[in-house]
């Protein structure tokens, strides 16, 4: 009978945890089972013995065996806080490469870049920028040259400057999705809080394990997304000391660079209970994003600064005018935010997203695979109606949505405001067969028009109050 029967466990593919230690089979070796599924590690064994002779006779005292609580129904170690098995680098593997884990399959940038296209809107240097990155950061996995030549190819960390809504997150969403790899996003505020030593940090790589279906090698070739990057700025311009962000950044470090990392499986915290594994994180790609507001300024200071002397003297405000300053971003003018050298340095991409304009904002709503209109439309297609936006209508959404601020995040839910009579009425009469969204009723001084099946007659939907 194979181990795995005898464990209860018909699932080969996890890892037993001994019972007493909760180590995987991976840290402490064979497993041993007795009855009532339970897996004891060799070391854990011995101790039970050792306590056993410790006390003399056959089992009297033993504290160790007490903890099997022999008499009582054993509980099971959660799958989810088993580790998938590693596997041998067969033959077989090599054969039947998974996703972009071999090096013939891993897209080039263009591909890259051509499918990120399909999804994101405008963003075309973000884009081109990243699919470099990417590309030659899986090389790097995939080839661990260095061995051969010693010439070590430097991690691609990236770190995402961008204004809220304008597709930091979509970006490595989408990026994950074309390379097949498992993605755990965070936020750096939730780092503060707990400070840098421990948990916290590790959370991030449980919840990549998690990502990753438990196989730690899977995960070790991962994309972790930290948002909110800039709110672990040091403060500027207070005389109070401030240590907080500056030590989360500094916490970071090791993270980013490459390290062996005890990580607890299946949960968000190390306690007694959950099972741990050491996660090394030199191959997992690391990208952050932030808005990093007033960093314009800074960047217009210097420029300022610099045009002024010599011959290229600018005026002050020509700057002002310039939408994508922060384009213009450079390691001193991050560093002067607030991030320090060490932390800059261990994210040597770095890149701006454009801010989202009107006619970006209008292509996101219909361009995209899966944009807004589109699904709206599969939805109405369902009921056999036919769900049409005019362009007018199309622009006068885009335009509510820059006035919000919050670039392509309004969309949403200006969209979701006024499709909800409409979700709620057409189902109402199985005669309407298309129905045309205008300027008008966007901009509430108007209907949607409505045509019924067949009879080509139009009529506008009573307006709504
Ligand atoms: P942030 O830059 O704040 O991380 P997100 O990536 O979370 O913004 O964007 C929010 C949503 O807006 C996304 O889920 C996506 O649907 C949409 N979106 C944002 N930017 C774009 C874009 N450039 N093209 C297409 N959709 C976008």
């Amino acid at each position: 009978m194979s181990d795995n029967l005898k464990n209860g466990n018909n699932d080969s593919e996890y890892e037993d945890v001994c019972y007493i230690c909760r180590r995987p089979e991976s840290k402490a070796g064979k497993m041993i089972h007795i009855p009532k599924n339970i897996c004891v590690c060799s070391d854990c064994m011995q101790k039970t013995f050792d306590s056993m002779d410790k006390v003399g006779g056959p089992f009297g005292g033993m504290p160790y065996m007490d903890m099997f609580n022999m008499g009582q129904p054993q509980q099971e170690v959660p799958k989810r806080q088993k580790l998938k098995k590693k596997t041998e680098k067969s033959e077989e593997k090599k054969e039947h490469p998974q996703g972009i884990f071999d090096i013939k399959h891993l897209p080039a940038p263009h591909v890259i870049k051509g499918t990120l296209d399909e999804y994101v809107v405008g963003q075309d240097f973000a884009k081109k920028v990243m699919s470099v990155a990417v590309y030659n950061h899986y090389k790097r996995v995939l080839t661990d040259s260095e061995k051969e030549d010693g010439i070590e190819i430097e991690k691609s960390n990236m770190l995402m400057i961008g204004p809220t809504g304008s597709g930091k997150t979509y970006l490595v969403k989408t990026l994950a999705k074309i390379l097949q790899v498992p993605l755990a996003i965070t936020d750096a505020t939730s780092l503060t809080e707990a400070g840098y030593i421990g948990d916290d940090v590790e959370s991030v790589l449980s919840k990549l394990l998690a990502a990753a279906d438990n196989d730690v090698e899977k995960a070790e070739h991962g994309i972790i997304f930290i948002d909110e990057i800039d709110k672990i700025a040091k403060k500027r311009n207070t005389n109070s000391r401030d240590v907080s962000g500056e030590s989360v950044q500094q916490g970071m470090l090791k993270l980013l660079e490459g390290s062996d990392v005890e990580v607890p499986v299946g949960a968000s915290s190390k306690n007694a209970m959950v099972p741990m594994t050491t996660v090394n994180t030199r191959n997992i790609l690391f990208v952050c994003g932030g808005a990093f507001p007033e960093l314009e300024k800074i960047i217009k200071k210097r420029l300022t600064k610099q045009s002024s002397i010599g011959f290229m003297s600018q005026l002050g405000d020509e700057f002002d005018k310039d939408e994508n300053i922060l384009q213009k971003a450079s390691t001193e003018d991050l560093r002067e935010f607030g991030m320090i050298p060490e932390f800059l340095g261990r994210l040597p991409v770095v890149f701006a997203l454009q801010a989202m304009t009107e006619e970006m904002l209008a292509k996101v709503l219909v361009q995209p695979k899966n944009a807004i209109i589109k699904q709206y439309q599969k939805l109405l297609a369902l009921d056999e109606v036919d769900l049409r936006f005019d362009e007018e209508a199309v622009s006068a959404i885009a335009k509510k949505a820059v006035e919000k601020k919050t670039g392509a995040r309004a969309l949403r839910a200006i969209i979701e405001d006024f499709m909800l009579d409409i979700m709620y009425e057409i189902p109402k009469d199985d005669l309407i067969g298309r129905v045309t969204i205008t300027k008008d009723y966007i901009e509430k001084s108007g209907a949607p028009l409505i045509e019924m099946r067949g009879s080509g007659e139009a009529k506008l939907l009573t307006q709504r109050d």
